[in-house]
């Protein structure tokens, strides 16, 4: 174990050994490359107890908004001079490649300033009560303590999406990295530390779900769960959160559609279609891992995207010239051999891939992969979350069919139309059912502009003002301004 980096986990302002270890594997070696802190119960317990110590301290609590809105200025300025470290030690620990990795954590940055920038803009507001005398107003205050717990993709932009509006609005957080991929997070708290919150205010913590995270959202101290991931933990969560009732906001998964009318140009969209499945080798949650194309395109599209998948440069994540890395861990890999093999046994045609790339035995790579499943909409591929670089094309011939198609599933995060036709591309915005959709464009995301899904893709939505408010609570309060007695509640006026 001697020569393997070795973390620690971050509590009450002290970076502390968990109550047992365990080996973090890098999947492009698939070999073990650090030793991680487990957080058990009692360190979970210790990390809650002290954010709520911290919530109700005048340290935290008796600070201005303004000086919060500095605290967090300061940790964005420490993330961005720290990118190329963070980066690294993400494209290690998740396989994700370097280019992605380095750009993601200068954006958390931006995400970190934009949240920054409204801790002093959360406002209250007066009501025009019908009652005379009587001033009414309602007042925004911190929830309390959040539990968040992230996935090991994205992790620092998931954090930063939680972190962020949480301690804008004066919350105290406990952070659980996943226990697949913690190294980002783990290193992450030393510019916490760094950046000078006062002690309890923000801990960072990794562990099992089992244990840790059951704790972490049924604490009765916490008050707020915000947590990203996939469906079924979403559902633990929330049972687990009958313990204490915190409010909660869950991003899950997708399977979401990318919907090409034949009236486009395909020179100037493919790359949006290949950017939405095989960007971070499909493991996204808004992948366009469904391609719904009309049938008189459908031909050419898939030809081309064929000849797109097959020139994308596979190799070590670390190197900036690679554009496609490992997936992270071999549950993934695992899930997508699966998934692809039952899919063509039900009669999906393999166009590209569908198999771990020559010169990469034992380690977590698959090739970029398409299937035509025009004949089996129901086949695997089509309805599971892979969470892999698998595109599943469909195809229609009416507007009708696209939109009953792109509707066919219980997840709705996000959806991408391609058209030229200005009246159907906003038919489509109101048909298709899901939290965001990007028309002639995909995957793009802005801290101002709010994320989030319907059905079982989530509840609630990150970014924008409205996820700072989330992070509060209302309190109206009620003021008698006469100086007449307070009339008798039983002789009636
Ligand atoms: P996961 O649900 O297995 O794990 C996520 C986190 O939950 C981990 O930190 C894990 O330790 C914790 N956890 C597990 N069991 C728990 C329990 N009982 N109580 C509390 N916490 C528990 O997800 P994953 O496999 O790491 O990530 C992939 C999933 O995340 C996919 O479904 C993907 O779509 C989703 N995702 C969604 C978004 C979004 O913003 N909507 C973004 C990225 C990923």
């Amino acid at each position: 174990m001697g020569d393997f980096p070795v973390f620690r986990n971050y509590i009450d302002g002290s970076f502390v050994e968990g109550s047992s270890t365990f080996e973090s594997i890098n999947p492009s070696t698939g070999e073990t490359w650090a030793i991680m802190p487990a957080a058990g119960a009692a360190d979970t317990a210790r990390a809650v107890e002290a954010a709520n110590r911290a919530f109700l301290s005048r340290e935290w609590a008796g600070l201005t908004p303004t000086a919060r809105g500095k605290l967090l200025y300061r940790l964005a300025d420490l993330l961005a001079e720290n990118a190329q470290d963070l980066a690294e030690i993400e494209t290690i620990d998740t396989g994700k490649i370097i280019r992605e990795t380095k750009g993601q954590v200068g954006y958390t940055a931006d995400y970190v300033r934009y949240f920054a920038g409204l801790a002093d803009k959360i406002e209250g507001s007066h009501l025009p009560i019908d009652k005379e005398e009587l001033e009414v107003y309602l007042r925004r205050e911190p929830i309390g303590v959040v539990a968040a717990i992230v996935p090991w993709n994205s992790q620092l932009f998931l954090a930063a999406v939680k972190f962020g509006p949480a301690l804008a609005a004066g919350c105290t957080i406990v952070l659980k990295a996943s226990e697949d991929a913690p190294g980002p997070l783990l290193k992450f708290a030393e510019l916490v530390d760094e950046a000078g919150f006062p002690p309890g205010v923000f801990n960072v913590i990794t562990g099992f779900g089992e244990e840790c995270g059951q704790v972490l959202t049924s604490h009765p101290d916490v008050a707020r769960i915000a947590f990203t991931g996939g469906p079924g933990t979403a559902r633990q969560i929330v049972q687990n959160s009958a313990e204490n009732l915190a409010y909660t906001t869950l991003e899950l998964g997708g399977k979401s559609p990318v919907i090409v009318f034949d009236d486009v140009n395909l020179d100037s969209m493919i790359n949006g279609v290949v950017a939405g499945i095989f960007g971070a080798a499909g493991q996204s949650c808004v992948a366009g891992s469904r391609l719904l194309v009309q049938r008189r395109v459908k031909d050419e599209l898939i030809g081309r995207l064929k000849a797109k998948a097959e020139d994308i440069l596979i190799g070590d994540p670390s190197d900036p010239a690679t554009e496609y890395g490992p997936l992270a861990t071999k549950a993934q890999i695992d899930k997508v051999e699966r998934v692809v093999e039952s899919s063509i046994a039900a009669g999906a045609i393999l166009i590209t891939g569908g198999a771990r790339p020559e010169g990469y035995q034992g380690k977590q790579y698959y090739l970029p992969t398409i299937l035509d499943c025009s004949n089996v909409k129901d086949a695997d591929s089509v309805t599971e979350e892979l969470f892999g670089p698998v595109l599943s094309v469909l195809t229609f011939d009416t507007e009708d069919e696209a939109i009953a198609m792109a509707n066919s599933t219980n997840f709705g995060l996000a959806g991408g139309v391609f058209t030229n036709n200005l009246a159907r591309a906003h038919r489509m915005i109101r048909a298709v059912r899901s939290g965001i959709i990007w028309v002639n464009t995909y995957r793009v995301v802005s801290p101002i502009a709010p994320f989030g899904g319907f059905g079982e893709s989530g509840l609630g939505r990150e970014g924008g003002m409205e996820s700072v408010l989330d992070y509060t609570r209302a309190k109206t309060v009620w003021i008698n301004t006469s100086d007449a007695p307070i009339p008798d509640p039983f002789k009636m006026r």
